[in-house]
């Protein structure tokens, strides 16, 4: 296995099947972090892009919505016309030319998706940033090397055995939060590739995400460790990379996090 993330899944796998808690990264000096993350191979370029038992808490609970937001089940005020939903191929080229808000006018590209679509998991992030505007894809930069550490850790993978995207397909300016009504233009293409993609498991990775996919606005800590059901999908929360990254102290806290996404995955033993 010559690929350094597939070593270090391996790695990682091993060391949560012996047992031991602390494989990642939660109790990692901050350069140790980076080392890792340096030597953390970018994502495969071969791979392929883009082809055509737990207590579950149901995701609209609470009859919380979030406000002004389109939330997961919710109508939308703004429904995809009809041939752009038909099948994935049609939804991304819908998306690719997407002018249905204002974050069309200063995009370099739409963010549609990285990953592989037959995978098991699918994680929804925010929106776009500088690198991911720049390149087309989602979860690049440091956030997206941490993403791929934190996937390996529970031997997972982009490259086989993920989904990636985001709430917004496009970036806000100067990397400021989404606003509602982006979300309620955007939020549609988000319901139709889920439902085209239909994972077993669904990670929703920072605030917006999960508020979205269990119509809340509850702040995310008070979100986390609970299995929700999106559609029927189990969903599970937790923290964006990026905010990882400016705060370490979670690092514990996302593990957690990830050990209850890999025992939803490993099912009912
Ligand atoms: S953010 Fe979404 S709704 Fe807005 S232009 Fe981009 S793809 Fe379209």
């Amino acid at each position: 296995m010559s690929d350094p993330r597939g070593r270090l899944a391996t790695y990682l796998d091993q060391r949560r099947r012996m047992g031991e808690p602390g494989v990642m990264p939660a109790e990692l000096a901050p350069g140790e972090l980076l080392a890792l993350l340096r030597t953390t191979a970018a994502p495969a370029s071969g791979r392929r892009r883009e082809a055509g038992g737990q207590g579950v808490v149901p995701a609209s609970r609470e009859a919380e919505s979030a406000k002004g937001n389109a939330a997961g089940g919710s109508a939308s005020p703004f429904p995809l016309p009809e041939a752009a939903s038909a099948d994935y191929r049609a939804l991304r080229e819908m998306a690719l030319a997407c002018t249905r808000c204002r974050l069309a006018e200063g995009r370099r590209h739409v963010v549609f998706s990285d990953g592989n679509p037959a995978g098991r998991l699918m994680v929804v992030g925010e929106a776009p940033g500088a690198r991911e505007d720049a390149t087309g894809l989602p979860f690049v930069g440091q956030a997206g090397k941490l993403l791929d550490l934190m996937l390996a850790s529970v031997g997972l993978s982009r490259s086989d055995s993920v989904y990636i995207c985001n709430v917004l397909k496009c970036r806000p300016p100067g990397n400021r939060n989404p606003l509602p009504d982006e979300i309620d233009a955007c939020a549609p293409l988000l319901k139709r590739q889920i439902d085209l993609v239909s994972p077993e498991v669904l990670l929703a990775a920072g605030t917006f995400a999960a508020r979205w996919l269990t119509e809340t606005n509850k702040p995310l800590g008070k979100l986390r460790g609970e299995v929700y059901s999106y559609q029927g999908v189990p969903l599970v929360v937790t923290y964006h990379p990026a905010a990882l990254l400016r705060n370490p102290g979670w690092n514990r806290l996302c593990w957690d996090d990830l050990q209850l996404l890999r025992q939803v995955m490993d099912g009912p033993s």
